[in-house]
């Protein structure tokens, strides 16, 4: 299938009827979305996985140029990582990132060398942060515990807080449809918040709640040990990458968590509410599959 075919193949499955000129040429990437109502106040798609904050993407005015130039590809590193690592920089040198936040931000649960069963329960028993006397359950993660790629997003939602899952709902669908454009089934992927448990009011989490919850989500990088971290989202791009650069200038580079590359690209429940960006999304997604194959920025087998 060609590179045009797959695009208008993504789109579709995005829920976006690509338009033909009757002359035949092809579209541009602005002129396909128009499908998708407006999002209502009440928006049921408010629940799910931080659409709270969704809305609030900063949106670069300039127009996209293409990915950058990333560095050479490199192995995945052995060393563990430290609780608290520094801002996070592009792996290619590219653009720097915003300074690291204010030294009051609590340290990251250390949960040292825990395993799958036993950190999962430490997660559902914790209280470190305010969170913890809202939530219905903890939502720790779910998928492939090998998986190539790993998928983190900001919060539970209310659905995620009933169901223990993360990503559930339309915007749960919609990360399953990105995922199935690139040739990746839910289930052969791993997906986990930056917080385990559900802000009340669908509030962003606050950037100590993140900064403590950190922990858990290092140690279950640790133990998946992916070839690439997709991050969706401004507040789980924030999080993770300790830095305030809004997210439209965050995609298209190759950053560092846990020494594995990480893609950053708009989070579903903010796609379902501003269309036009879904065009964007394949083209991270694409770069982020070259990044996970080490055809760009580090990224690659082991
Ligand atoms: S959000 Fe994280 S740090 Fe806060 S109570 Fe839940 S599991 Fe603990």
């Amino acid at each position: 299938m060609s590179g045009a075919a797959r695009r208008r193949a993504y789109l579709q499955a995005m829920g976006i009827q690509a338009w033909r000129r009757r002359d035949g040429e092809s579209p541009a990437a602005d002129e396909t979305a128009r499908d998708a109502a407006p999002a209502a106040a009440g928006d049921p798609v408010a629940g799910e996985g931080g659409v709270a904050d969704a809305g609030q993407v900063q949106i670069p005015a300039a127009p996209e140029t293409g990915m950058p130039q990333t560095a050479a590809p490199e192995g995945r590193a052995d060393a563990r990582p430290t609780p608290v690592e520094p801002p996070a920089q592009p792996a290619h040198g590219g653009r720097p990132a915003a300074p690291a936040p204010a030294p009051s931000v609590p340290a990251a649960i250390d949960v040292g060398d825990l395993g799958w069963d036993a950190l999962q329960a430490a997660v559902a028993r914790c209280t470190a942060c305010e969170l913890h006397a809202t939530r219905t359950q903890t939502v720790f993660g779910t998928g492939n515990r090998n998986a190539d790629w790993m998928i983190v997003g900001e919060a539970p939602g209310a659905d995620e807080d009933r169901l223990g899952e993360p990503f559930v709902g339309r915007a749960g669908q919609l990360l399953n449809n990105m995922l199935r454009a690139i040739g990746l089934q839910r289930e052969q992927v791993y997906i986990a918040n930056v917080v385990k448990c559900r802000p009340p009011n669908n509030r962003n989490p606050h950037v100590d709640e993140i900064s403590r919850c950190l922990g858990y989500l290092q140690r279950q990088v640790e133990l998946v040990r992916p070839r690439l971290i997709l991050v969706v989202g401004r507040v789980a791009a924030h999080g993770l990458l300790k830095v305030d650069t809004p997210l439209g200038k965050l995609r298209g580079q190759v950053y560092r968590f846990c020494d594995i590359p990480v893609v950053v690209t708009y989070h579903p429940a903010y796609l379902l509410r501003t269309p036009r960006d879904k065009a964007k999304s394949w083209d991270d997604l694409r770069f982020a599959r070259r990044v996970a194959e080490g055809r760009e920025g580090g990224g690659g087998p082991a």
